[in-house]
C-alpha cells in the first residue's frame, strides 16, 4: 500500500482528491495514503519566507532550500514512525523524465514517495542535488506549479491499486497498459439519432471475435498515432504473427 507525502506551498490542491470518484475510493479503502506538508510551516522568521530573488538577477523568485529540507525531514520522520523505510524523493520539473504508465505501475507497486512541488521559477539547485532522487515531468509545457503534476501522478496510481477499480480488467484494457492505445468504445443505442451504428461484431456476442476486433483496432490506432510504440513492442518481441498480419492489413 503506497503512502505519498507531498511538499507543497498550496496544500489546498490536494483535499478535493479525497472527495471524488476513484481517488476517493482509494483513500477511503486505505489502498493509498497521502499526507501534505507545507514548507511554509517549516520556514523561519516572523514572515515565514519560502522564496527569494535569484542570484544573478532575472525575473521571478526561487524556492528556498531550507524550509523544503525541514519539511522533507518531518515527512521522512513521520514515514519512519509509521514503520516505512526512507522514501525516494521526487521533484516535479519540466526537466524531468516524462511520466509513463510503466512508471505509474511501479509507483503503485511501491511503498510510495515524497513528492516535491516546485513553484515560481523553481527550487534552489542545492536542494535538488542534496535531496532529490528523481525528477518527473508531466510533458513539454510549463505549469505554474508541481501540484497539478502531483495530482496527475496520484490519480494515475490510485486507479491501479487493488480493489479500487470495480473491475481489475478495466485497467488492463486501458491505453499503455500493454504498450498500445485503447480501442474505441460504444454504448447504447445500437443506432443513434444520426443513424450512426455500433460495429456489428460488438453486438454479436462472439467473445473471441470481439477480443480480436478490439486488439486489431488497438494495433491500428497505435500504428496511426504513435508508431514509435509499435516499434518498441516489435523490438521487445511482444507482437504475435497475428498482430503483424493485422498491422500489414492496416498499412
Ligand atoms: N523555470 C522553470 C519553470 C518553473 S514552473 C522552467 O522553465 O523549467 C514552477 C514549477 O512548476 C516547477 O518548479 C515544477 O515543480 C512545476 N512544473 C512546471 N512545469 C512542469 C512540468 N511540465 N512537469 C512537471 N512539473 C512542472
Amino acid at each position: 500500500m503506497p503512502r505519498f507525502d507531498v511538499l507543497s506551498l498550496f496544500d489546498g490542491y490536494f483535499a478535493p482528491l479525497r472527495e471524488h470518484g476513484i481517488c476517493r475510493r482509494a483513500f477511503d479503502s486505505g489502498a493509498m495514503q497521502l499526507q501534505v506538508w507545507n514548507p511554509r510551516d517549516y520556514a523561519s522568521g516572523v514572515h515565514r519566507c519560502v522564496d527569494d530573488r535569484p542570484y544573478g538577477g532575472g525575473p521571478g523568485m526561487v524556492m528556498l532550500a531550507e524550509p523544503l529540507e525541514r519539511a522533507l525531514d518531518a515527512a521522512q520522520r513521520a514515514r519512519r514512525n509509521a514503520g516505512l523505510v526512507t522514501a525516494p524523493v521526487v521533484l516535479f520539473s519540466p526537466a524531468g523524465a516524462p511520466l509513463r504508465q510503466t512508471d505509474v505501475q511501479r509507483w503503485a507497486d511501491s511503498d510510495g514517495a515524497v513528492l516535491v512541488c516546485g513553484r515560481y521559477e523553481g527550487v534552489d539547485q542545492r536542494f535538488i542535488e542534496r535531496s532529490v532522487d528523481c525528477e518527473i515531468s508531466l510533458g513539454d509545457y510549463v505549469l505554474s506549479g508541481g501540484e497539478i503534476a502531483a495530482l496527475a501522478l496520484l490519480d494515475a496510481v490510485a486507479r491501479l491499486l487493488p480493489g479500487v477499480l470495480h473491475s481489475a480488467e478495466s485497467a488492463q484494457q486501458d491505453s499503455f497498459s500493454d504498450g498500445l492505445l485503447d480501442c474505441p468504445h460504444y454504448t447504447r443505442p445500437p443506432r443513434d439519432a444520426h443513424g450512426a451504428e455500433v460495429p456489428a461484431v460488438l453486438l454479436g456476442g462472439d467473445h473471441a471475435r470481439i477480443a480480436r476486433w478490439r486488439r486489431d483496432r488497438m494495433l491500428r490506432l497505435t500504428l496511426q498515432r504513435r508508431p514509435e510504440l509499435i516499434a518498441a513492442l516489435r523490438a521487445a518481441h511482444r507482437l504475435s504473427a497475428r498482430d503483424e498480419a493485422a498491422l500489414s492489413a492496416a498499412d
